[in-house]
């Protein structure tokens, strides 16, 4: 018998979750609080949605931060192939760029929501933009003389929901306006906490919390870096491509010692270390290898904040780094150091290396021996910036944290303790570097919990 199937939040898990419900014949009715739906995926990829990624799904897991084989289900049973052909079957044809990111050929993020409303029409859903829910409505599945509850009743503090299996389940929802619509099994798909222009302000987190679910802590993540160091605020626009980057809790590391231990101490263990892309900014850093290193910078547990130490010359061991910049004083002797250094680089970033070295613009060439070059270049593969926080929700891609993998089943998606309540997207504890990931996730989480709903009561 049909179903009546509500899903919270039209992003992109809810989509695809509303999308999958609908073709196995349910019922389904979206209710989005923003005036249209898939607003964040809009601004995704620069406005071009690199909606997933063409690399093989085991590799895929590698690129999942926090509670990869949670995943295992959803993505082998939808995964970047499947996500490829639903667009492409549905008016959105993809192509595959560097790094095996795919995008709408069009290079419009608008085509990817179209194509899941086109489709989602074409079954019938219902979206109910205007319609922000503020609770779910469950029923006690062990009655003692009440029922039809809400959320945040204490009932899931009753010592029956120790017990296995589940205490309640799903009736319906009640939105922010008292209105209460009834349903047999509810998605909740409200997103995390990032980029709260765009409607993902934590809503589901505390419903979630309400109906006794269990959160872990959450944090911006895939997100710029702010320093101390004014001298990357002056750098602001430039951007460094072949750069590495190692990242150390402050309290574990001194300024001086590059990363190295001073003798007697063990070795500190960085927290991350890459190369690629770095972009200075009037706040601190940013670009891929910052954004990536975010996930891996728990502020929460270091305070203080992380040193991170940048190698401008990733490519040069110390010795062939000495070694060059002999060559270039040798050919220049008469020139004052951000001249002769200018040959490595860019010229702001030769005057930001001259003052950060302490040798003052003024010398010349000639007047470094060799253990002034030696210095020199220590300073340039080992350049320390304090990073005192990040730029927080406003400017995260992702939420870290969220409701906790254990309080589901990773095989439908189902909410453990309440029957009829499934889960999906960025509000589960599940992020992913960027790539196209964080949207692989969604489609398939969602994808799992619109057609995990059974067709038969
Ligand atoms: C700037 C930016 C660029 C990104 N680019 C990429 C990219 O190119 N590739 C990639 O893989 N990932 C990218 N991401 C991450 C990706 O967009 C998210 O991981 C993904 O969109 C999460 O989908 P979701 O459906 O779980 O949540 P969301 O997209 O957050 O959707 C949640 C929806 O629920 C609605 N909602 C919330 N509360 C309520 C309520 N109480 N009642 C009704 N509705 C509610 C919200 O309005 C929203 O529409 C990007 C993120 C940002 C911020």
């Amino acid at each position: 018998m049909e179903k009546t199937v509500i899903v919270i939040g039209a992003g992109a898990a809810g989509l695809m979750a509303a999308a999958a419900a609908a073709e196995k014949g349910h019922r389904v009715i979206v209710l989005e609080k923003n005036e249209k739906a898939g607003k964040k995926i809009y601004i995704t990829g620069k406005g071009r949605c690199n909606l997933t990624n063409d690399c093989d799904t085991e590799e895929f897991f590698s690129h999942v931060v926090r509670n990869p084989k949670f995943l295992y289900s959803a993505v082998y049973g939808f995964d970047h192939g499947m996500v490829k052909d639903f667009f492409e079957k549905n008016g959105c044809a993809v192509k595959v760029e560097r790094g095996s990111r795919v995008f709408p050929v069009s290079d419009h993020a608008s085509d990817v929501t179209a194509a899941l409303v086109r489709f989602l029409k074409k079954h019938d859903v219902d979206i109910c933009c205007h319609s922000p829910v503020e609770d779910i409505l469950t029923e006690d599945l062990f009655p003692e003389g009440g029922s039809g509850t809400e959320a945040g009743d204490g009932k899931h503090n009753d010592p029956r929901s120790r017990k296995k299996g589940p205490d309640l389940c799903v009736r319906g929802v009640r939105l922010k306006n008292g209105k209460m619509i009834p349903a047999d099994a509810v998605i909740l798909c409200t997103g995390g906490l990032s980029y709260p222009s765009t409607g993902s302000t934590g809503d589901g987190l505390k419903i979630a919390r309400r109906l006794g679910l269990k959160t872990t802590p959450t944090a911006p993540s895939l997100v710029p870096f702010e320093t101390r160091d004014q001298w990357c605020r002056d750098l602001q626009g430039l951007a460094l491509k072949n750069v590495s980057v190692r990242i150390f809790p402050l309290e574990k590391t001194s300024e001086t010692e590059g990363g190295e231990a001073p003798q007697g101490r063990k070795k500190a263990k960085p927290v991350y270390e890459a190369f690629g892309e770095l972009l200075f900014t009037h706040f601190g850093l940013s670009g891929p290898i910052i954004l990536t290193a975010s996930c891996s910078c728990d502020f929460e547990k270091y305070p203080e904040g992380f040193r991170l130490f940048l190698d401008l010359k990733p490519a040069l061991s110390q010795q062939q780094l000495e070694e060059r910049i002999a060559r270039e004083f040798a050919a220049s002797p008469g020139k004052h150091l951000p001249a002769a250094i200018r040959p490595l680089f860019p010229a702001r970033l030769a005057e930001a290396v001259t003052e950060l070295s302490g040798f003052g613009s003024e010398q010349r060439a000639a007047a470094f021996s060799p253990s002034r070059i030696r210095e020199l270049a220590s300073l340039i593969k080992n350049i320390p910036v304090t990073v005192t926080g990040t730029r927080g929700y406003t400017e995260a891609i992702i939420t870290r944290g969220g409701i906790s993998v254990k309080e589901i089943n990773p095989s439908t998606m189902e909410a453990k303790k309440i029957a009829g309540l499934y889960i999906a997207g960025e509000i589960l504890d599940v992020d992913a570097h960027t790539g196209g990931f964080n949207l692989q996730i969604a489609w398939s989480t969602g994808h799992l919990a619109g057609s995990s709903i059974p067709v038969e009561s």
